[in-house]
């Protein structure tokens, strides 16, 4: 295949916008997949992704189409990609395969955050993009509004704009020919020694390590010796292919075509992405490859029952081997006993990771409140990076003098009429605005009826912790779902930082400490002791649930005692029942954490380190 007739491209829009949905519709006109057989959203391949409805790995495939005004058969390699901020490095990423997107907006929907956030990953990386507005079938459709938007924030021309309905077809048929005229073929060299640059890798239980790498230059033979730029470790290249839609082996994979290797890696730990692979014994200069990942947020994750560290550790091995993006090293819990420290991308990626750890992988967890990680600077100087609230320590000799919190810097998308209690709950999270305008041209008439529907764009400086927890239901709860959300990472800023000690009977909890904002110290620990006090069952004793900044206790609880007699529904002597009796209060028992002389139900870490 001449590099010409290859086009390698992305789809990338606000989440439900309809990305998988026009993904099917082009693999069943170029009769990748045959019409109406295999399961909509074709390309969400795991559970979770069915589930949820949203796309979180990035899928690549190969389709072939008989371009009508060259006649010419084009190679097409489409990659769908995920929506949601926490994923966007996968985007990212995607987008280093592909010379054009197809820019996906719904047609009454409008440009939302994300569409924003991702114009700018396909803008920055220099691609040809292609405004195409969906779900025209619609009767809220208004697309006419919707160029108006693409204009005033991207400066689409109107003209440009292919308008579809991934449901009914409608103008489909524009959509393949554009890519072909308007999306550049990849400009490697075939006549140059191979570079692959390394995309992504999986894990299966029969191939072993599969690679999706994009040949940039030269071309890959099967049963070549294959070396990595990374690590010199060199393999033999046992298949190649292309995913059509599955595996599909081909002997070769010619300049600009992504594919698949597998090449005998024992691990994904081989494969790293970005990494670029070249023909061992030859030198070449490997490929820029992508900045890492960055980890927004760190939680503890703990087996629900404190036996099954190993089988929790066996199926955490497996799955970072899939998601390379998380980041995992051990460490142990007085209240939850052996665990692990995670960093990922965001809170919806350690949803799916908690999800994926219990449905593909049977295991039961406890994750801990996320935490993000905060920088803390000692008297003598030295720095730490904590992820662990528990692990942060002070003594006199090495005294904490200075904090820093990450920010982001966040875009809102929304209705005019909810401007302003959105401008309340971003100073309530000590936000910081950078910008305020309109995105569908500029009002003429100010304060007439139709500035009502207008819609605002708005960009804060928030601190990261604000918008981690809680502030995206907020959000949606306060706007009604209208308004659209995302953040992209920004710099470290000073911060008045303490640690919040949860104490039982004047014990601490280690899995229950949180670093908090100073002046907001009060009201958290308030709110946590309330919670807690509601959750835990009443003892057979007094407990005191206390909130505390140091030795400084901040707030307070008590639980007044219960004597729980599990016997005195027994009048008779009825032996057997008694002994039932017992058993279940047993039972109750074992799902308890002790913590100290205080137990504490499962369910209790659970709930309130969700919702905290
Ligand atoms: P993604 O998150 O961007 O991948 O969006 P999906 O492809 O999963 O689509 C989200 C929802 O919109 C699904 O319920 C689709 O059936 C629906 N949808 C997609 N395209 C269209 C369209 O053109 N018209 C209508 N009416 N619905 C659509
Ligand atoms: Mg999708």
């Amino acid at each position: 295949y001449p590099p010409n007739l290859i086009k390698n491209f992305s789809i990338i829009a606000h989440v439900d916008h309809g990305k998988s949905t026009l993904a099917d519709r082009l693999l069943e006109l170029t009769g990748t997949i045959r019409k109406g057989h295999g399961q909509p959203q074709y390309l969400d391949k795991l559970q979770v992704e069915r589930e949820r409805g949203i796309t979180v790995k990035a899928q690549t495939v190969t389709m072939f189409y008989n371009y009508s005004k060259d006649r010419r058969k084009y190679l097409l390699n489409l990659i769908d990609t995920p929506g949601h901020v926490d994923f966007s490095y996968e985007v990212s990423r995607s987008l280093a395969a592909c010379q054009g997107v197809l820019l996906l907006v719904d047609a009454s929907q409008g440009v939302q955050a994300q569409t924003v956030a991702n114009f700018y990953l396909a803008f920055e990386a220099d691609l040809a993009i292609i405004p195409v507005i969906n779900k025209i079938d619609q009767p809220t459709a208004d697309p006419d509004r919707v160029k108006e938007q693409l204009k005033a924030i991207f400066d689409i021309n109107p003209e440009e704009v292919i308008l579809t309905s991934a449901k009914t077809g409608q103008g489909l048929e524009q959509v393949l020919p554009t890519v072909i005229d308007r999306i550049p073929s990849p400009k490697g060299d075939p006549g140059r020694p191979l570079r692959m640059l390394l995309l992504d890798s999986y894990y299966d239980e029969y191939k072993g390590v599969v690679c999706h790498v994009a040949v940039v230059d030269g071309t890959l033979k099967k049963g070549v010796k294959i070396a990595s730029a990374a690590t010199g470790q060199s393999y033999e290249v046992n298949d190649v292919g292309i995913l059509h839609p599955e595996l599909t082996p081909t002997s070769h994979l010619f300049t600009g075509q992504v594919g698949y290797v597998i090449a005998g890696m024992r691990s994904t730990k081989e494969a790293r992405i970005g990494d670029t692979l070249h023909l061992s014994r030859t030198q070449v200069e490997p490929l820029p490859g992508f900045k890492p990942a960055k980890h927004m947020v760190f939680a503890g994750v703990y087996p629900a029952d404190g036996s099954d560290f190993d089988a929790l550790n066996h199926a955490i091995e497996r799955l970072t081997c899939n998601d390379a993006s998380v980041s995992v090293s051990k460490e142990s819990s007085g209240a939850l006993g052996m665990g692990f420290r995670c960093g990922f991308l965001g809170l919806l990626h350690m949803d799916v990771f908690h999800q994926r750890l219990e449905q593909e992988y049977g295991a039961q967890v406890i994750s801990t409140t996320p935490t993000v990680p905060y920088v803390f600077e000692y008297v003598d100087g030295s720095k730490v990076t904590v992820q662990n609230p528990a692990a942060l320590s002070s003594s006199p000799g090495k005294r904490i003098v200075k904090c820093w919190e990450p920010t982001v810097l966040a875009t809102i998308i929304t209705p005019s009429e909810y401007v302003g209690s959105l401008m309340t709950l971003c100073s309530e999270r000590r936000g910081e605005q950078i910008e305020h305008s309109f995105i569908d041209g500029i009002p003429t008439i100010p304060f007439c009826l139709t500035f009502y529907r207008q819609r605002v764009m708005l960009k804060y400086k928030l601190p990261l912790r604000e918008v981690v927890i809680d502030f995206y239901n907020e959000l949606k709860s306060i706007t009604s779902g209208y308004a659209s959300f995302d953040y992209e990472e920004s710099e470290m800023q000073i911060s008045d930082l303490v640690k919040l000690d949860l104490l039982l009977n004047g014990e601490p909890v280690d899995a229950l400490a949180s670093i908090v904002h100073r002046a907001k110290a009060e009201r958290v620990g308030r709110e946590l002791c309330e919670k807690l006090k509601k959750i835990l069952d009443r003892q057979l004793f007094e407990i005191a649930i206390q909130a505390a900044i140091g030795s400084k206790v901040v707030a307070r609880e008590s639980l007044s005692a219960l004597r729980k007699n599990v016997l005195a529904k027994c009048y008779g002597g009825d032996v057997s029942r008694k002994r039932k009796l017992l058993e279940k209060q047993k039972e109750g028992k074992r799902r308890m954490k002790r913590v100290g002389s205080v137990d504490i139900p499962q369910e209790a870490f659970h709930s309130l380190l969700r919702s905290s």
